[in-house]
């Protein structure tokens, strides 16, 4: 009897200790630290428990305690211990590659980036994540063994079941990799894959204007236009992970015919490609989408008109999605971001015209305050989250 009672079952004594154990040790990690008193609050475990793991955790040296004060009452602030990990973020963009270190207590320990030709091949893109990894390793004093996993993202969505990019139409040189398989066995680490979308909606979330939110989404316009999807504190993905695919809701049925095949979506009225047609005849051939928001921001009235434009069709998206979702922000990212209220505006004027007034009166639309460093941090965001904790755990 005494060895079936040693057999960990689900609902046992420990299997529950272990759980509420990775219920802490997760809102630790997305937070970067956090009070006893708002563990409790975010885990929904009672203040004697949250008190007796954090003991344990710090026992194992797992987290580290300090004191602090929190509204004016003396408290106890609980961080992962510097040591305890590191993590790496991979940023694949259409002609950049972009690599962080980071370690557990949120602090980002290097950071480069370096362009890449779009239709170079995967095989060439691995090269150089390999190599840049390795430099950036050796730049921290980290050995490999110490980081715990790599978050990479790719500028399309990733399908569930192969973990092969969905769409070959974006990075022509990959299709059918599987890209988080290709490089963990490159590097001999456990990598975890997202689209970029989410992976900016995670990096604010964690690190940037969706600090402290449960319900945002991050809408991300650049060659394409996706959109990433957090609910309840967690990023929605869908059972084939196609959620938050905003670019291609139709505006027009007679429109102009979508990468996708359909005709007359978002992306068509608001993607890079539109953006540059609309203008290239007057403004010259070489122009590219962060020349197009410098000449708007000094008054170039071809090219506020054609954001101002780009903005109420995004936003007339955003008021679906609000009437949809009713998220608390909603963020822009991408290369239009760089607009502000040049882009912001009216994409406000559209949800206030189309969105149902109750699911648009606590919205705030906002530029992402990541810029270009969203997704690579959403990348270290997503081992954090998403990593299993079994590592860092003690052994019981
Ligand atoms: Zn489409």
């Amino acid at each position: 009897m005494e060895t079936i009672m040693s057999v960990e079952t689900p609902g046992s004594q420990s299997s529950l200790h272990r759980a509420n154990l990775e219920r802490v040790l997760r809102a630790v990690r997305m937070a970067g630290s956090l009070t006893q008193a708002e563990i409790a609050r975010s885990t929904g475990l009672s203040a004697a428990t949250v008190s007796n793991i954090v003991r344990e955790l710090s026992e194992a040296g797992t987290v580290v305690v300090t004191p602090t004060s929190s509204g004016g009452r003396r408290a106890r602030s609980v961080s992962l211990s510097a040591d305890a990990g590191i993590v790496v973020g991979v940023d694949f963009g259409h002609s950049h590659l972009r690599v962080a270190i980071g370690n557990l207590a949120h602090r980002v320990l290097a950071e480069e980036s370096e362009p890449i030709d779009t239709d170079a091949s995967a095989d060439q893109g691995f090269g150089r994540t390999e190599q840049l990894v390795a430099r950036l390793l050796e730049q921290t004093g980290f050995p490999a063994e110490k980081v715990i996993g790599v978050g990479l993202g790719v500028p399309g969505p990733i399908d569930v079941e192969t973990g092969a990019l969905g769409s070959t139409a974006i990075l022509p040189g990959w299709t059918g990799i599987a890209p988080a398989k290709e490089l963990s066995r490159r590097l001999g680490m456990p990598v975890l894959v997202d689209n970029d979308a989410n992976l900016g909606a995670l990096g604010e979330l964690v690190w940037g204007a969706g600090r402290g939110l449960s319900d945002l989404a991050y809408i991300k316009v650049s060659s394409g236009v996706g959109a990433g999807l957090v609910i309840s504190g967690q990023i929605y993905r869908g059972p084939g992970g196609t959620a938050g695919e905003i670019g291609h809701i139709t505006l027009d049925e007679a429109g102009p015919v979508c990468r996708c095949g359909n005709r007359g979506c978002l992306e068509t009225f608001v993607g890079a490609r539109h953006i540059l047609g609309l203008l290239q005849q007057s403004h010259g051939v070489d122009l590219t989408m962060p020349k197009v928001v410098q000449l708007a921001q000094r008054g170039d009235l071809g090219c506020r008109r054609v954001i101002a434009d780009v903005g109420r069709q995004i936003g007339t998206g955003v008021a679906n999605l609000c009437n949809l979702l009713n998220p608390r922000r909603v963020i822009l990212g991408g290369d239009l971001a760089e607009a502000g209220d040049l882009v912001l505006d009216p994409i406000r004027e559209s949800v206030a015209r189309y969105a149902i007034p109750s699911a648009a009166r606590q919205l705030s639309v906002v530029p992402g305050t990541l810029g270009g460093r969203a997704e690579v941090l959403g990348a270290l965001a997503l081992v954090m989250s998403e990593m299993s904790d079994s590592n860092a755990l003690p052994t019981a």
